[in-house]
């Protein structure tokens, strides 16, 4: 037993877990309350959120604006008005650091992507953090999402996820926290670059890329990494997240 396997067998013992739904005794989140968690099943245009379009790509009249090329919201985050379930793990997971919610929440949007008639991509690139937003919570929520999806979207090889090839240059605060749609917009301009490493152009030609998060509020980071990313001679870029705030 490794120091840090037996440092949480000890909060194991004194803190047992308990799914955050049920209560009861043994995971986080326990398999009934994740097969309770229902997946969208109509996607939207994710520019205009009026027309519905198969897998959520953008809508004939919005193609032109943006630069990504579809978006697909895997469940939901709120419904009747109420926070949902999905909601509160993905505040446990990012803001109480319980990185193992990403083995469920990696599900959800397995099951989304494989009920959705999507190409498999060529590479997954996470969303990446800022490294000093990245000091604070330790892990990256979307790089362990990423990895989940990599590992069971395809039965007998891993797409590869890479890190390294958009980095985010601007610290900016939490989307959730900037209540002005504009402002928020602003605030993301120009926050990533691609990293200036002489083998992107190759990596990146003619390929489809698949971008994800854990969550998407007015989609702007997701179009902005998108709008970077297609500086390249890339093919298409998707975007998968959990829910749209
Ligand atoms: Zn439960
Ligand atoms: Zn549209």
């Amino acid at each position: 037993m490794t120091f840090f396997s037996f440092k949480k067998f000890i909060l194991e013992t004194l803190f047992p877990i308990h799914c955050i739904s049920c209560n009861k005794y043994g995971d986080w989140l326990c398999q009934d309350c994740l097969n309770k968690i229902s997946l969208k099943k109509h996607q939207v245009c994710p520019i205009c959120e009026q027309k519905q379009t198969p897998n959520g790509i953008v809508c004939f009249d919005c193609k032109s604006k943006y630069t990504i090329d579809g978006l697909l919201v895997a469940s939901f985050y709120r419904r009747n008005k109420k926070k949902t379930i999905l909601a509160e793990l993905i505040h446990y997971y990012k803001y109480r650091f319980i990185n193992e919610l990403s083995n469920p929440l990696g599900e959800i949007l397995v099951k989304a992507f494989l009920h959705s008639d999507l190409i498999l991509p060529d590479l997954i690139i996470p969303i990446p953090l800022h490294p000093r937003r990245l000091r604070w919570r330790n892990f990256n929520q979307s790089k362990l999402l990423a990895e989940y999806l990599s590992k069971k979207i395809t039965p007998n090889f891993e797409i590869t996820v890479t890190e390294d090839i958009i980095i985010r240059k601007k610290y900016t605060h939490p989307q959730a926290k900037i209540k002005d749609r504009r402002r928020r917009i602003n605030n993301l301009q120009g926050i990533f670059a691609i990293n200036s490493n002489t083998k992107v152009a190759e990596l990146l030609e003619n390929k489809t890329i698949l971008l994800v998060d854990d969550i998407a509020t007015t989609g702007s980071t997701l179009f902005e990494c998108a709008k970077t990313l297609k500086q390249y001679k890339v093919k298409e870029v998707y975007a998968i997240v959990l829910a749209r705030q």
